[in-house]
């Protein structure tokens, strides 16, 4: 790396916004168009701060449990799901729920009920303290065990090791997630797991544009917050490939000094980071005299996820909402 190489912004495609994300932000923003606000949200809808902040400025108010939620009142779960504790919970309470799971959420928590059901113990890989994982492993809690690294896969201890089966949290690394589910098939040659990956195509589509690119540049900014799961992984994504990365809420995190003798900046975005915080990086190093940007398509993206019945049929009754945009 030379102080002369050309400066250039790299900006990968896709990034930002998945399906699951895009869907769970429009539920909010129709619930509060169709029923007004306050509406409840229980937990961040999505792991990004600047979602949140503008989420609560339009009228939801954000709870870590449904006991802070009024009886009677709306809530909607977020896009990282709940166990059926939550679910129950909400009956007692009388709430009326809107459920913005991602349905590629919903996916592994049927396969947690399938396996379960047949007498599985469940193995499930992903960082226990994600809100993802506590929704998954509360559908099958008596028989379900995370793990979150090659140590505590050989620590694991099962009635039948012959009947075991294996789940994965939706936005672990794919690297990581092989690593884990070829220990665990060491330790359970028998082991079973679900038909297609759990990892969703947004962490893999995301993932895959780094590795594509991370080769070639200096420096990889991955916009996104602290408690996306996600994000952090295209950190890493790219520090092992040998690039150095860092993960920024916005323009404003970046250290001037990240960008010394470095020219080739690449730009991504984790699931959850809006497009209008990607803009301002842009700009930023725009400032900096990186004049030239290059979009690199490293895939085509289009995938879209239908809004849950509750929603469709709040937007039909309601007064007007005809004109709330579906
Ligand atoms: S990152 Fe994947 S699992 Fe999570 S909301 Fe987006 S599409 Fe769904």
């Amino acid at each position: 790396m030379t102080a002369q190489k050309q400066k250039r912004v790299l900006l990968l495609k896709p990034r930002g916004f998945c399906a699951g994300v895009v869907r769970a932000v429009d539920i909010v923003k129709i619930a509060l168009d169709t029923f007004g606000a306050p509406i409840y949200v229980r937990k961040e809808i999505v792991h990004n701060s600047y979602v949140v902040d503008d989420l609560r400025q339009k009228g939801a108010i954000f709870v870590n449990e449904l006991d802070e939620v009024p009886e009677g009142k709306r809530v909607i779960y977020s896009a990282h799901g709940v166990s059926p504790a939550v679910r129950e919970r909400a009956k007692e309470r009388g709430l009326k729920v809107i459920d913005a799971t991602c349905p590629l959420v919903t996916k592994v928590h049927v396969e947690a009920i399938k396996f379960a059901k047949q007498g599985y113990s469940l193995v499930l890989v992903g960082h226990r303290d994600h809100e993802e994982v506590e929704g998954t492993q509360g559908e099958a809690p008596d028989v379900t065990q995370v793990v979150s690294t090659v140590e505590e896969v050989d620590q694991l201890v099962v009635p039948d090791p012959e009947r075991v089966a294996y789940l994965t949290q939706t936005t672990l690394s794919l690297d990581e997630a092989k690593y884990m589910i070829e220990a665990l098939k060491k330790k359970f040659p028998k082991i079973v797991g679900p038909h297609a990956q759990d990892i969703c195509y947004a962490t893999e589509n995301r993932q895959t544009a780094v590795k594509n690119v991370a080769h070639g540049a200096d420096l990889v900014l991955v916009v996104g917050s602290r408690n996306s799961s996600n994000s952090n992984r295209l950190v890493e994504v790219s520090m092992n490939i040998g690039t150095t990365s860092y993960l920024i809420d916005s323009a404003k995190d970046i250290q001037p000094e990240w960008l010394e003798g470095r020219g080739r900046v690449a730009i991504t975005a984790g699931a959850s980071a809006p497009e209008v915080l990607v803009q301002e990086v842009v700009a930023y190093l725009q400032g900096k005299g990186y004049g030239d940007v290059d979009e690199v398509e490293v895939m085509p993206e289009n995938v879209r996820f239908g809004l849950p019945p509750e929603i469709v049929q709040a937007i039909a009754s309601a007064p007007g909402a005809q004109t709330v945009r579906a």
